[in-house]
């Protein structure tokens, strides 16, 4: 498997650690509004890479933390006159909602920042002790000068990034490029004890401190969007590089490019946003995600309505041919994927070159009139599909959709990925999350189930 390596600048062979325990971590969220499209980019590559991963090895642990402190969630929170609480859990269970419509499947870990402030103030004190950061003014800084290997992650000399990252300067900093290991937090903000006084983490700490507390000191893929490569994921290396003795924090890191609209990216502070949920009401989840995986991950992706009209199109060509194939769902754990089908994906997550080989399937398909070699194919387009997320309902429900309209009711696809996401929060003894998706699936108009042979649904009348 060959993955393109942003430490090395080039495509690598792929080699896990410990194939019974590939680690991978994966910077999620701050949730103090509605993730956008661009947003959801990251989750739906990752989820593919960590589809094709189980597939070859014997176990992955994937984390995708959520950062649940943070100034725009205190400003949000503030706004509201609400504990930040009320900000956080709102938009995790609404980022849940929005990825269980895309079909991602949620991670073996979703680590949040207030159930790691522990492991955050141990991995900060013992920065300090070994000499890698500082106290100053009740802040705790890293001391980027104690450590050589700083800006090799993002290949620019620190003066550079300095400028262009526009660092904040501050008095008590040694060094401009000195970033925040932990602040402190005034009456009326969040704030923790530690041995500085009241106080929060920085941002970057967060994922240094939950990467080694649930994957060990040294993890085989860290991933993130484009954008995160400085300052978040030099800070990140930086910290645990140092906390670590000089260990390898990541071995591989993976970027996804932006995604854009008519060629800019897609940002809050642009105000060029467009909410995952604002778009499912136009467009199946399904289509919405091949949308997102027609373009190669690492290159820009620019988002517009025929970008999802095409993708639907698409789904209806393939859909159709598993349609007339009589197809039925479920043929798929028999049959592996197509060899060429899976080197185009374990080739760096080449997914146009994956649609083309799922293409010709189809295609192969329409012309048969084997029975047994129709089913065949459907069989090993279903396990192609199941790699991409995609393709798993009957073809039945996907034409008989009624996406398109407005109405606020959930489809076939969504309902069914919440019912397992709530199985998966009951197994978890996650009572809590199990009831709350009960409750927004029934606030939608959805009435579930439990009995011996498992979880039914039903519209409500
Ligand atoms: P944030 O909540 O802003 O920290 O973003 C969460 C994730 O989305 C990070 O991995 C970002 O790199 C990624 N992201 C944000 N905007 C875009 C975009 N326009 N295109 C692709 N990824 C993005
Ligand atoms: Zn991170």
């Amino acid at each position: 498997m060959l993955l393109h390596n942003t430490a090395t600048g080039r495509k690598d062979v792929f080699l896990p650690q410990d194939p019974r325990r590939v680690t991978m971590y994966v910077c999620g969220p701050t949730v103090y509004s509605y993730a956008h499209i661009g947003n959801a980019r990251p989750a739906v590559v990752f989820d593919v890479l960590a589809r094709v991963l189980r597939r070859r090895y014997a176990g992955v642990a994937y984390a995708r933390n959520i950062t649940d402190i943070d100034d725009k969630i205190n400003a949000a929170a503030a706004a509201e006159g609400v504990d930040i609480g009320v900000i956080t859990s709102r938009y995790a269970a609404a980022y849940h909602e929005d990825l269980a419509a895309l079909g991602v499947l949620a991670p073996d870990f979703e680590p949040r920042v207030t159930a790691h402030i522990p492991q955050i103030v141990s991995m900060i004190e013992r920065l300090i002790l070994q000499g890698h950061a500082y106290v100053a003014e009740a802040h705790v800084l890293f001391d980027v000068g104690s450590y050589p290997g700083y800006g090799e992650l993002s290949r620019r000399d620190t003066r550079e990034l300095v400028a262009g990252a526009r660092v904040e300067v501050a008095p008590y900093k040694k060094d401009p490029g000195d970033f925040v290991l932990w602040k402190p937090s005034g009456a009326g903000l969040p704030g923790w004890e530690s041995p500085w006084g009241r106080g929060r983490p920085g941002w970057h700490i967060e994922c240094s401190a939950m990467a080694e507390a649930l994957l060990g000191d040294t993890i085989d893929i860290h991933g993130g969007g484009h954008d995160l490569i400085f300052p978040h994921h030099e800070n990140e290396r930086a910290q645990s590089t140092c906390a670590h003795g000089g260990k390898t924090f990541a071995r591989f890191w993976l970027h996804n490019g932006f995604l854009t609209m008519q060629s800019e990216k897609m940002s809050k502070s642009l105000g060029n946003v467009l909410l995952v949920r604002e778009i499912l009401k136009h467009a199946p989840g399904e289509a919405v995600r091949l949308a997102l995986l027609t373009g190669h991950y690492r290159q820009p992706l620019d988002w517009n309505d025929e970008a999802v009209a095409d993708a639907r199109r698409k789904l209806d060509r393939l859909y159709g041919a598993l349609r007339d194939a009589g197809a039925h769902a479920g043929a798929a754990s028999a049959t592996d994927a197509p060899e060429a089908f899976v080197a185009a994906l374990e080739d760096d997550l080449n997914t146009p070159a994956a649609l083309a080989e799922l293409f010709e399937l189809a295609r192969a398909l329409n012309k048969s009139s084997d029975p047994d070699e129709k089913s065949g194919l459907a069989a090993k387009m279903r396990s192609a599909g199941a790699l991409l997320g995609v393709l798993q309902q009957s073809p039945q429900d996907w034409f008989a959709q009624t996406s398109g309209s407005d109405s606020d009711a959930p489809g076939k696809a969504e309902i069914e990925a919440l019912i397992a996401q709530r199985a998966e929060a009951k197994k978890a003894r996650n009572f809590a999350e199990a009831d709350r998706i009960r409750n927004a699936l029934k606030d939608r108009g959805v009435l579930i189930e439990d009995s011996a042979q498992g979880t039914r649904w039903r519209m409500a009348d």
